[in-house]
């Protein structure tokens, strides 16, 4: 099958039914040794130093790895790649724009999935086989998240890992299975994580420190048991058809429409608080404002940049967090002046120093 990358999550489904091999570009600048590499690629190239890390990375692993055809998502992720395509183009890359339509409506949804499978010369009914053949895997994906948070016997790393890589499944959505398979069966037959943990949910877009930050906070007594948009990759709500699958997935939409997902989604894992990650140079970091006032949570915004790993920095900030967490579920109940303190999770009332 021919590669095909692609620059976000986008219908896998009537690509495979073209004959193409997805290949999620972010998925491959992260796994590289080194990453920076990737982006010299592009700062050389002319991409500006304030411009945010994916999409330089995207281009240098365009450049790198001797893709031909890229599938752009140029509504519903991210403005800069109309730009990114441009650039792509220039270098003689077949780069074919996807927009998702401005909001959720599986009409709208049912025309721009058979424009794209008319581009590459596929039906919706091929696209159809292949959304059946992709359920079981999207089932896995979804039952090791289930074990994350109800059965706790799943690393918040390993729920990363594997949701995110929803988007291609690897390369390979046979294999991803099986192996998805083995890990599910074993994680099974785990001891749970301790009951005392912290429980944390992650929301934004996935972070270029993951590989450290899961791990880190699982050191200091907590755990993220929701991953918001990597879940989101595994179209947790698949619907009747393809058009209601792709309207249904939250993460191109607005913010109002991932907060219908995120918020019963905190109260049935029972989160403590909310790490809110924002890439540096990114639009989505403005949403910050819209989540600390709807989500009634402690909440943490990390920022992360070209940087892979986590600095002492970020280090300090997730240790603060978690202490102010864990001081505040400790502290009594006591009566003073007629008022309650000391309640259990602090919110909107926390000390904006350890708030962002
Ligand atoms: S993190 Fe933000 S700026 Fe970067 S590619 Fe994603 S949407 Fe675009």
């Amino acid at each position: 099958m021919k590669k095909i990358g692609i620059t976000t999550t986008v219908p896998v489904e009537v690509l495979i039914a073209a004959g193409y091999q997805p290949v999620d570009l972010n998925n491959i600048l992260v796994s590289d040794p080194d990453p920076g590499r990737l982006i010299t690629i592009a700062e050389r190239a002319g991409f500006p130093l304030n411009c945010c890390s994916w999409i330089k990375g995207i281009y240098g692993v365009c450049m790198d790895s001797g893709i031909t055809d890229v599938l752009c998502v140029t509504s519903g992720d991210c403005s800069n790649t109309i730009m990114l395509m441009e650039t792509l183009k220039l270098k003689g890359l077949n780069a074919v724009p996807f927009a998702y339509p401005d909001h959720p409506d599986p009409h709208l949804m049912q025309q721009t999935l058979q424009t794209l499978a008319a581009t590459l010369g596929t039906t919706l009914d091929a696209a159809d086989k292949v959304r059946d053949e992709l359920q079981p895997p999207r089932d896995l994906a979804l039952k090791l998240d289930e074990l994350t948070w109800k059965q706790n016997t799943v690393s918040g790393w390993e729920n990363h890992l594997w949701l995110v890589s929803t988007s291609d499944f690897n390369g390979d959505f046979r294999n991803y299975r099986q192996e998805l398979n083995n890990l599910v069966d074993a994680c099974s037959q785990r001891q749970p994580y301790p009951g005392g943990e912290l429980r944390l949910a992650y929301i934004g877009v996935p972070s270029v420190y993951a590989r450290e930050m899961y791990p880190f906070i699982e050191k200091h007594g907590a755990r993220v048991v929701f991953n918001e948009t990597q879940r989101q990759f595994a179209m947790p709500e698949p619907g009747r058809s393809l058009a209601e699958q792709y309207s249904s997935y939250t993460y191109p939409y607005s913010i109002n429409e991932r907060l219908e997902d995120i918020k019963p989604e905190l109260h049935k894992r029972r989160v403590d608080g909310v790490i809110h990650y924002v890439q540096a140079f990114c639009h989505r970091g403005i949403g910050d404002i819209i989540f600390r006032d709807a989500i009634d949570l402690p909440m943490l915004t990390l920022e992360g940049n070209d940087d892979f790993f986590l600095n002492s920095h970020v280090k300090t900030r997730i240790e603060a967090f978690l202490d102010m967490i864990q001081r505040s579920q400790r502290r009594p109940l006591k009566l003073k002046k007629g008022k309650l303190e000391g309640a259990n999770a602090p919110s909107k009332n926390t000390p904006s120093s350890l708030r962002k």
